[in-house]
């Protein structure tokens, strides 16, 4: 049918061309279980995806895919109410110091625990929330959390430990960026010196000018960056010797392809990242450590911090407190 409309339909336009877009949806007769919403019908959802592959193929629409509206679904309109709600959890991840084989610091990572519903991981949200634009608004309450939490250990007489937490790419161009997170630690008196703010390296390729001024605008603050996911993605040594962070960390796949072939080049890539970035003056921690075997080799290769299962998954921050926390009293 195509090609018939085609050639008949150019002879018509005088040569020239035209593309024809079909699309077909499969309806079951009986009367469907597959409604994400009032708003949207299955149908909608298949079409939408349907459009996506664009490459003549048969979508057809399954339940997982129906599953994955439905959170998606979820997710949109639950979002903001569950800030108010305090549904969104600090979960904190120990890392190690190498040096000293003492737990000092630790990764803030999100979990969102609703009410009646089975907890949400940042890896089905996250990247919904990049999308629209809710992600801001998340992080920056992120830091209030920890500075709050880092407030209530002080008073109980325990010894705060340095926290890193994510933050979105979209934050770093947010005029009052500094101010907001500067608002936040003093509410709660916490020195900008226990927080450390993550970022992804794909932030660094937009503009390495305007991302080196608000690093200095953070440091002069007195806030830590820390260039996350190191060695994920297309992650460049030109953009490594541009910027101007404090810690580089390094993505665990790195660190598992290193396991796989324990003295293949991997290694010596490794150990020579490593390296360069103690020369360029940065604090290096290494992601994903499983096993003892993987915190020897880092160490030998003179990294400073390990993170991973092998110390603790990510716990609820009033169990981190119990189990890595030295009171003074
Ligand atoms: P990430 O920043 O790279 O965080 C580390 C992730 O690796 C965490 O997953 C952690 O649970 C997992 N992990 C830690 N140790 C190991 C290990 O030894 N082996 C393996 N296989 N995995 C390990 P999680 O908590 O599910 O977070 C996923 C991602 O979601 C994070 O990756 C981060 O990019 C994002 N994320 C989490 N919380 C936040 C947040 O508050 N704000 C923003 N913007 N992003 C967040
Ligand atoms: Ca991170
Ligand atoms: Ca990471």
């Amino acid at each position: 049918m195509f090609s018939k409309i085609i050639t008949t339909v150019t002879v018509a336009l005088d040569g020239h061309p035209l593309s024809l877009y079909s699309g077909a949806v499969f309806m079951a007769d009986s009367p469907s279980p597959y409604r994400v919403s009032p708003n949207i019908s299955y149908m909608m959802v298949a079409l939408a995806h349907a459009k996506q592959v664009n490459n003549h193929q048969v979508y057809i629409f399954d339940e997982s895919l129906y599953r994955d509206e439905q959170l998606r679904y979820y997710i949109e309109t639950h979002m903001q109410s569950a800030l108010n709600q305090e549904e969104y959890q600090l979960y904190l991840q120990p890392k190690m110091n190498l040096q000293t084989g003492h737990i000092d610091g630790a990764e803030a990572l999100v979990r969102w625990q609703p009410t009646g519903h089975g907890m949400i991981y940042p890896d089905q949200f996250i990247p919904l929330f990049e999308e629209n634009g809710f992600c801001v608004q998340l992080d920056l309450y992120m830091v209030e959390r920890v500075c709050k939490t880092l407030r209530a250990w002080i008073d109980a007489g325990i010894s705060p430990v340095v926290i890193s937490v994510n933050q979105t790419k979209s934050l770093f161009v947010k005029e009052d960026y500094v101010e907001s997170l500067l608002a936040i630690t003093r509410k709660y008196n916490i020195s900008p010196r226990y927080i450390i703010l993550e970022i992804l390296e794909g932030l660094a390729f937009e503009n390495i000018e305007a991302l080196n001024s608000t690093i200095k605008h953070l440091n002069d603050a007195g806030f830590r960056v820390s260039m996350d996911d190191f060695g994920s993605g297309y992650s460049s040594l030109n953009t490594l010797g541009k910027l101007k962070i404090d810690e580089l960390k390094l993505d665990r796949m790195f660190l598992s392809d290193v396991i796989k072939e324990r003295n293949g080049a991997q290694s010596e890539v490794l150990a020579s990242i490593l390296a360069l970035a103690k020369k360029l003056g940065m604090r290096t921690v290494a992601e994903g450590v499983e096993t003892k075997e993987s915190e020897d080799m880092i160490r030998s290769m003179h990294c400073d911090y390990g993170q991973g299962y092998y110390y603790s998954k990510p716990v609820p921050a009033e169990e981190f407190r119990k189990h890595f926390c030295i009171s003074q009293a």
